[in-house]
């Protein structure tokens, strides 16, 4: 086992430590002034508050997208399915032509992903630093929601559950 004391956290322990958390993943898409969609690929994601209801997600300060979340003040979160691996690719490579990608349209104008698990629209409630991300809460406005198996990240790489689909205990 590897262990380092709190005072000298090593970068490879640190992402080796936390990717032991598995997560969903989900595209976290606003708008452009012009109204294109721009999104990325996001598991840094969770629910904040049911009254009021906020979620928040945190984005990396080199992303580009940061102007158009501030503009907006509007974002989708779509929580992938597990078939979905596509297009959490897609929208984590700098490469890939994402603006090609259809979305759809959440009741308030958000970009959505066709096909998701979920689909969450929000209000940009607030903006807090967070070390080399920026951490957005967003207000929930309208949410939308399917069964079906989730695409999971962990250990650095997708997964998929295994197993029958009853909740255990
Ligand atoms: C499963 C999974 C989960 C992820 N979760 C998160 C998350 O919670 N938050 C998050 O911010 N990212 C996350 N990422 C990474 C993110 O999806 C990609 O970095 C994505 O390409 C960023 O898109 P962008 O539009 O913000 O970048 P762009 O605005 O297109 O990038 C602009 C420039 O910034 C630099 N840059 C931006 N982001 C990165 C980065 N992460 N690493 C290196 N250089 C970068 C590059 O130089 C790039 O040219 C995740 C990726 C995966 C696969």
């Amino acid at each position: 086992m590897l262990v380092a004391p709190s005072s000298t956290i090593d970068a490879k322990l640190f992402r080796q430590a936390l990717g032991q958390f598995a997560t969903g993943v989900t595209v976290v898409a606003t708008l452009e002034r012009e109204g294109q969609p721009r999104g990325l690929t996001v598991s840094s994601f969770c629910s904040v508050s049911l009254d009021p209801p906020l979620v928040l997600v945190c984005v990396d300060n080199r992303s580009e997208a940061h102007p158009a979340f501030l503009a907006s003040k509007l974002f989708g979160v779509s929580v992938l399915a597990e078939e979905q691996e596509d297009v959490s690719r897609r929208f984590a490579s700098l490469e890939a032509d994402r603006n090609a990608f259809k979305f759809v349209r959440g009741p308030q104008g958000a970009p959505l992903v066709p096909g998701a698990l979920a689909g969450i629209e929000c209000a940009l409630h607030a903006v807090y630093d967070g070390g080399d991300h920026r951490i957005y809460v967003g207000r929930v406005l309208s949410l939308e929601a399917r069964p079906g198996r989730p695409l999971v990240y962990h250990a650095s790489g997708y997964r998929r559950l295994t197993g029958e689909d009853r909740p255990i205990g």
